[in-house]
């Protein structure tokens, strides 16, 4: 029986009207504002494990992590304990601290492709920068990307960049002028034959290929057998870079990332989300040849008043060091975790009569709406969106709350327990109920 239910969300909305008057749509990242799934946006307060509360007294279990950084719950004590100490010990100092060295040979350790790196304070400044350095190394202008994929918002990178875009409906963006956009290949995901096309088409002139190695921001899309040894063969052949866009992946899939599940080494790796436990951090890193192009030591300017801030590295050194301790443990308990969740709520669509197509690698997953296999960002989009609305809807009635767009990847971490799944599972039960009458 399915029972109607409705948040009082009477603060919020306050909240809200104020925010509307003085943020664009009431956000500073546009999916925020539910604009997808319809509703109002409840307004958080605070969160604790896997648990969100809002301005209302509401709890909700928490199904997108803060769209992936918070694996280790929120509000993880050693975590909150490294943040407090470096604030105390001034927030910035624009000047080098012991705590980026420590970082970053926690995250060389995880990642043996990055022999050195660079810290930002975004993944979109990541990639950008990256871009910046793989044609400067190559002294070619074309990149290469994925229809689906999204790595962040700088001009060259918005062509059909899946999640925010796909949300809105939006192909590119308006105010990218054509001749940058021009320079951006934008191919489908999973078709090697694409990618060959493209080499044959600028013979010499691509600088580099960037992918999501497991894509999240069309929905969570599997690279298929072969795929991405497929794009590390061409761009050696071809003399291109290949980045491995691994802000969302890295120490989310595996703690190494999709390069620690395939064994396969990227020319550049791209991070950001986990790395800073929460606070704004990005990185960009690789060979050391290529690495050693950046200012001081070579011709490409990058740089951040931020960058490094003593407050994102403790956050980062404090969330990586408790992974790779427990790495082990860990990843085998949030990719259980995800599987009872990600398969319960499957069969529950399936006795509903419900199609539903389940994509999934370790604690990172999406339910489509759709009878399709879902490999690319055309098949993704044969989601039924109005029916994922539905259900967005339904779950958060119920104290589920779930990235609010079909084409967001869902999160869990280490604070999810086998009750939480049962929970979910119970609740998308009575939503799926509702949803057949
Ligand atoms: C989130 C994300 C980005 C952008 O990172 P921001 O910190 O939001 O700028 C880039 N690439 C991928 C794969 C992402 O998931």
């Amino acid at each position: 029986m399915a029972t109607t239910r409705s948040l009082t969300l009477t603060r919020s909305n306050q909240l809200r009207q104020r925010a509307e008057r003085l943020l664009p749509g009431g956000v500073d990242s546009p999916v925020r504002a539910f604009r997808a799934v319809g509703g109002e946006p409840p307004f958080l307060t605070r969160a604790e494990g896997a648990y969100l509360y809002d301005a209302d007294g509401n709890r909700y279990l928490d199904y997108f992590g803060s769209w992936g950084p918070m694996i280790l719950g929120h509000a993880f004590p050693p975590v909150v304990e490294a943040i407090q100490k470096a604030a105390a010990a001034s927030a910035s100092f624009g000047a080098s601290t012991a705590a980026e060295a420590d970082l970053a040979e926690l995250v060389t350790r995880a990642v043996p492709s990055i022999e050195k790196l660079r810290f930002v304070s975004s993944g979109t400044e990541a990639t950008m920068s990256a871009l910046r350095l793989a044609r400067a190394f190559t002294g070619r202008n074309y990149i290469v990307k994925f229809e689906g994929c999204y790595h962040g918002h700088s001009d060259g990178l918005l062509a059909k960049a899946g999640s925010g875009l796909a949300t809105f409906g939006i192909p590119g963006s308006a105010g990218v002028p054509e001749q940058i956009a021009q320079l951006t290949l934008t191919l489908p995901y999973n078709d090697v034959a694409a990618v060959e096309a493209a080499f044959a088409a600028h013979k010499n002139e691509i600088a580099c290929v960037i992918v999501e190695p497991v894509a999240g921001n069309m929905g969570c899309v599997l690279p298929e057998p072969g795929y991405l040894q497929a794009l590390r063969d061409i761009t050696a052949r071809e003399g291109a870079l290949l980045i491995f866009d691994e802000v969302m992946t890295g120490f989310r899939v595996a703690y190494g990332g999709v390069q620690e599940l395939t064994q396969i080494r990227p020319d550049l790796t791209t991070l950001g989300k986990i790395i800073g436990g929460g606070l704004p951090v990005g990185a960009f890193g690789g060979r050391a040849e290529i690495m050693d192009k950046l200012a001081p030591l070579g011709p490409v300017y990058q740089a951040g008043t931020l960058s490094g801030n003593p407050l994102a590295m403790a956050a980062g050194i404090a969330t990586l060091s408790h992974l790779e301790k427990n790495r082990e443990s860990i990843y085998e308990q949030i990719d259980n975790t995800a599987a009872a969740v990600a398969n319960g709520v499957a069969s529950a669509a399936a006795s509903a009569g419900i199609p539903l197509t389940t994509n999934r690698q370790g604690a990172m997953f999406t339910w489509f709406f759709t009878a399709n296999p879902v490999r690319d960002f055309a098949s993704a989009e044969s989601a039924d969106t109005k029916r994922f609305a539905t259900f967005h809807r339904g779950m958060l009635d119920r104290g589920i709350w779930l990235p609010p767009s079909q084409f967001e990847a869902a999160f869990l971490g280490t604070a999810h327990t086998q009750d939480h799944v049962d929970q979910t599972i119970a609740a998308a039960r009575e939503v799926f109920t509702g949803m057949q009458e």
